[in-house]
């Protein structure tokens, strides 16, 4: 289908981009169009204006601190996170991203989009949950703000990144105890439950697609029994759809929890 008339921009710095956002209401950023591209062609949404940020070198790079630490800039695609040496010091992220869809929306899709679309059955926000990541968000006037993945995700296609604001970087602390597993429509396809687990000190164990945003578990117990009655004591309420009743959502969230937690502890 075709699009319906839209004005587009694109700007050379990160400051100019903002600046169109705060300025038009109906501007929206365009990162890979891997999500928001579909979405207006399917006229669930039409923003006025696309802020193409592919021209901004603020939002891409990804560099390893000499304190391990990992900073990854929004623009980042899913194939760069795969190929990079650097974001090998973290191992579970490449890994991830290579489950995710094929290989064009690898090629297109970045992480900053994966995030701020915080479609529910997307892989990324339960993994940087559980990874205790933080996200770097700049606003109107160069304001930047720092907030926790877990804080991040406020609803459906909602985050903590507003109007007129654009995430920028995505930083990442040491670990390489971590784990990921997931039940999804077909192999690399959406999926149906997924979790997240990172077990580098305590546990962090972040569940997928049974909320509006990632659910992280109440235990920072590893031992299998904590896991499943951290996510019995969750009390999910899952959404019901034709790939699976609430039900049996429920039953794949202990299943995949656990399944993450063994693969993250494999990795000690
Ligand atoms: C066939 C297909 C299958 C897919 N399967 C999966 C899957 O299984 N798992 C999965 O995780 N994803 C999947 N996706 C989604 C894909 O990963 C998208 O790439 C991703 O959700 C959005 O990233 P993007 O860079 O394409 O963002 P865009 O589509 O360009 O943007 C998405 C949204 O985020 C906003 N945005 C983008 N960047 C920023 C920023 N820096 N600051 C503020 N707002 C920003 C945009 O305004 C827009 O609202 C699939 C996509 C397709 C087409």
């Amino acid at each position: 289908m075709l699009l319906r008339e839209v004005e587009y921009a694109r700007p050379a710095s990160v400051e100019e981009a903002v600046r169109l956002l705060s300025e038009h209401d109906g501007a929206r950023a365009l990162a890979g169009g891997q999500t928001i591209i579909n979405v207006m062609k399917a006229r669930a949404a039409s923003p006025d204006m696309l802020i193409d940020l592919n021209s901004l070198a603020e939002l891409k790079g990804i560099d390893l601190g000499a304190d391990g630490m990992l900073s990854i800039g929004a623009m980042v695609t899913y194939s760069e996170l795969m190929a990079s040496a650097e974001a090998r010091a973290r191992p579970i992220i490449g890994e991830v991203c290579a489950q995710i869809a094929d290989v064009q929306v690898r090629n297109r899709g970045t992480i900053g989009g994966n995030l701020c679309s915080n479609d529910p059955t997307n892989h990324l926000p339960p993994l940087m949950v559980s990874l205790g990541a933080t996200m770097h968000i700049t606003g109107q006037n160069g304001d930047e703000r720092s907030v926790p993945a877990e804080e991040f995700f406020l609803g459906v296609y909602m985050t903590a990144a507003g109007p007129g604001e654009l995430l920028t970087r995505i930083t990442v602390p040491p670990g390489k105890s971590d784990g990921f597993a997931a039940v999804s429509i077909g192999k690399d396809g959406t999926c149906i439950v997924n979790a997240a687990a990172s077990v580098n000190g305590g546990a962090r164990v972040a569940i997928g697609c049974v909320d509006a945003v990632p659910v992280l578990l109440s235990t920072d117990s590893a031992d299998e029994d904590a896991v499943r009655g951290a996510v019995r004591q969750a009390n999910l309420e899952p959404p019901a759809d034709v790939h699976a009743s609430a039900d049996y959502r429920r039953h794949l969230a202990e299943v995949v929890a656990v399944r993450a937690v063994a693969q993250a502890k494999g990795k000690t």
